[in-house]
């Protein structure tokens, strides 16, 4: 599905540049250097630019090839720009950097104020599942020739959740600001069973891609709440992550360095658990109804990345590269910017706390508020020990434990840690953890 999108949507932006008259020569080759090796052997030694790469890796590569840059202006923050903030902070807050961001632009402010009186409307946002509630359908995009030639080359159907060209983009935003908009904010964290995007904007990989700016998404928000038809939480939460969470993520990746995604501070070298590559190799419903979305469609909202797929890394204590690596390969919107400070900082706190001050580790109790995959699970969030004990719930208190001497000393943790000392059955539920633990390396949990 990932390769699909790249490459039809590398395919119709060639077609739109033929057809505006450009010269485009389209290179079928295992690597981009060996791409440009064949360009080379046609048509000489001659200069080649390119926008900034989105990753180490490719920069590298490409600088070494003697490729010479051009600003990548798929953001609304220069790269020497953030680098100036972040070098003044003594700890990266991202709510920090989003306030500045919201002056720096313009955005949603009256002077120096927040407009609607708050800067935040995160406590409005966090509802559970709805009950008795109709999601409004969302777009479907039915293939064209390119898209057609791509399935058949990839051995696949043609898939039809993405679009892979402008046009297409254009009318996912055009959806999302008449249809869906308004209800983004109150269930952004919701994660119900019976539909797979809620009121998200499915606009993440098309802004990735280059097929939209972030700065046109903006505008039409913003539009569209100058309308008054858009409560304040709504727009303030879409914003957020266009102009706060995708320009930090982008800002950290490139200040933290290359080899920051190498990180390992939790000493965590679980090999990557079976049911990330086959979802039938646990009974645990939430993972295995996640973990088949991210098959079917490349993509789940930030939620169950978040507090499913990468806290059971976390708590399992699995190999953070390791991790990356299928998240990386997964996600329809993934590139090295995106995933390395998500996964390695967020995540999974392999960076021993450098980007988010606390792990977002999480028992079955923040899984069964925030969804309804419990009711239908072998397992019960309430149990940590037993057979039927939910794994989220056992391992979050194991994972306490085994790390209790790096959290104890961590101001934001310290009150988990010391729930541990509540504990009368800490004995058992270690061993349970064993036997979870062993469970899921043989796919059998
Ligand atoms: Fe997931 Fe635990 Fe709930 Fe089952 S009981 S769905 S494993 S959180």
């Amino acid at each position: 599905m990932r390769l699909h999108f790249l490459i039809s949507s590398a395919r119709h932006c060639a077609a739109a540049l033929r057809k505006e008259g450009f010269t485009v020569e389209y290179i079928k080759a295992a690597t981009t250097i060996d791409g440009l090796k064949e360009l080379q052997s046609q048509h000489g030694d001659l200069p080649i630019f390119s926008a900034e790469p989105s990753s180490f890796t490719q920069s590298k590569a490409l600088s070494e090839f003697g490729v010479e840059f051009a600003p990548n202006d798929l953001f609304l923050t220069p790269r020497d720009l953030f680098m100036q903030w972040a070098l003044k902070q003594k700890t990266f807050v991202m709510e920090n950097f989003y306030r500045a961001q919201r002056i720096r632009l313009g955005v949603l402010v009256d002077g120096k104020d927040p407009v609607g009186g708050e800067w935040n409307f995160d406590k409005e946002n966090r509802l559970p599942p709805p009950k008795n509630y109709t999601w409004p359908q969302y777009l479907e995009f039915a293939p064209d020739e390119i898209d057609l030639e791509v399935a058949a080359e990839l051995g696949m159907e043609p898939p039809t959740q993405w679009a892979t060209s402008r046009e297409g983009a254009l009318r996912a935003l055009e959806n999302f600001i008449d249809n869906h908009f308004a209800e983004f904010g109150p269930y952004e964290d919701a994660m119900p069973s019976d539909n797979w995007a809620l009121h998200h904007s499915l606009l993440s990989p098309y802004i990735n891609n280059g097929l939209l700016h972030p700065a046109e998404v903006v505008k039409a928000a913003l539009a569209k709440f100058a309308t008054g038809s858009i409560p304040i939480a709504s727009c303030e939460g879409f914003i957020r992550q266009v102009i706060g969470w995708r320009e930090y993520v982008n800002g950290m990746y490139w200040f933290l360095g290359d080899g920051y995604r190498e990180n390992n501070q939790l000493g965590a070298t679980r090999p990557l658990l079976p049911l990330f590559t086959d979802p039938n190799k646990t009974s645990m419903n939430c993972v295995k109804s996640i973990v088949s979305d991210v098959k079917e469609r490349a993509w789940v909202h930030h939620i169950p990345r978040l507090m499913v797929l990468s806290n059971l890394a976390l708590i399992t204590g699995s190999n953070p590269q390791e991790f990356l690596d299928w998240m990386r390969e997964q996600f329809v919107d993934a590139s090295g910017w995106v995933m390395v400070p998500n996964v390695i900082g967020m995540g999974i706190h392999a960076d021993g706390g450098q980007m988010m001050t606390k792990p977002y580790a999480a028992g079955g109790a923040y899984i069964s508020r925030m969804s309804t995959y419990c009711k239908g699970c072998a397992y019960n969030p309430k149990l940590r020990v037993g057979d039927n004990a939910c794994p989220f719930t056992t391992l979050y208190w194991d994972f306490l434990d085994r790390h209790r001497e790096e959290f104890v000393k961590n101001h934001r943790m310290s009150q988990q840690v010391f729930g541990l000392n509540r504990l009368s059955d800490l004995g058992q539920l270690k061993e349970r953890a064993s036997q979870v633990l062993e469970g899921l390396d043989r796919g059998e949990i």
